[in-house]
């Protein structure tokens, strides 16, 4: 039993982080692969949008009752960024792709890739939502590999393939993808608000590649950007930190680089450019028990990332280039 369940849970409770990055993000994507499974795969029931709020509730007390009581440990959602090769290079890109493929051009092999997965599914009881990203991952020789052994694994729940639609899918991808297409789904970004990008964008293709062989994918709504303002050299205190997180929709997009499990993709490119000192990142191979490490981290209020972290609110056109 981990040292968290040796407590009440009223005190877990307590604490933000762990009950916000772990309990909540549990629940929501539980709920979230609810529907999507219902609507693209046709498995499980229909959810009622009213009732939406209720079983969310239901689901944070299983939750609990899960991790406290009967010591399961759930992933909630967790990214792999394969290659930091991208066929763009976007100057507000939120995982500083740019940046650090200039520095030191990362690529998971295939080898590296299983390691990484079957460690972190020895520790946990489960993934919930697994995703598959760059960079650009179409630029991967192993990407139908990859996928290939992901979508195998009984423990995740549902796998999601992003590309930002820039390159067509070989015969080799779409083969896999169909063969696999009630475990993946794929994720188009939306870079159409930016005009000049226009000429480059394969949607119409990839759309049309997807559907003739029955695999579903999202279109990215025209998601708002933010410009992304890098790092202070000057440290925030506790509440500055903790208040930078609750308004960061990234803080639940823990990102693995390099064997590391990061709180985001920032993050996770900052500690390989050592742009800020980073210490807390789970290092998945070297951990001596990294189901705990994975407590710890997902209960770590101030992750060393954020409190160096500059968050801007100026909007900007999307994937605007360099
Ligand atoms: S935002 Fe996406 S497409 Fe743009 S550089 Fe980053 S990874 Fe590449
Ligand atoms: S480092 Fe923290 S605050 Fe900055 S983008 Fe990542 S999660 Fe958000």
């Amino acid at each position: 039993m981990n040292e968290f369940c040796k407590t009440d849970v009223i005190d877990f409770c307590e604490n933000e982080s762990f009950y916000k990055r772990y309990i909540d993000q549990n629940a929501r994507q539980r709920l979230g692969m609810d529907i999507l499974k219902f609507l693209y795969f046709k498995e499980g029931s229909f959810i009622n949008p009213m009732k939406k709020a209720q079983i969310l509730k239901t689901y944070i007390e299983e939750e609990k009752e899960n991790f406290f009581k009967k010591n399961i440990l759930n992933i909630p959602q967790v990214e792999f960024c394969i290659t930091t090769k991208c066929t763009l290079k976007c100057i507000d890109c939120c995982g500083l792709i740019p940046q650090l493929d200039r520095i030191r051009h990362i690529e998971m092999s295939f080898c590296d890739f299983k390691n990484y997965l079957c460690r972190l599914l020895d520790a946990a009881d489960s993934i919930r939502h697994f995703i598959i990203l760059g960079g650009e991952p179409l630029v991967h020789k192993d990407l139908a590999k990859m996928i290939e052994f992901a979508c195998a694994q009984e423990k995740i729940n549902i796998v999601q393939l992003v590309s930002n639609g820039t390159m067509k899918f070989s015969d080799e991808l779409l083969d896999v993808l169909k063969k696999n297409n009630k475990r993946i789904y794929v994720y188009i970004s939306n870079y159409l608000a930016n005009e000049q990008l226009r000429p480059l964008l394969k949607h119409e293709e990839i759309k049309d590649a997807l559907r003739k062989n029955d695999i579903k994918f999202q279109f990215d709504e025209n998601k708002k950007w933010l410009k992304e303002a890098g790092f202070s050299i000057q440290k925030s205190d506790d509440n500055q930190t903790i208040s930078k997180i609750q308004e960061c929709f990234k803080s639940h997009c823990s990102q693995v680089l390099s064997g590391f499990v990061s709180i985001c993709p920032k993050a996770a490119a900052a500690k390989e450019m050592a742009e800020v000192e980073i210490s807390d990142s789970v290092d998945i191979m070297g951990s001596n028990n990294l189901r705990d490490d994975l407590i710890k981290f997902y209960q770590n209020p101030c992750p060393d990332a954020c409190r160096y972290c500059v968050l801007s609110d100026e909007g900007v056109i999307p994937a605007l280039q360099k």
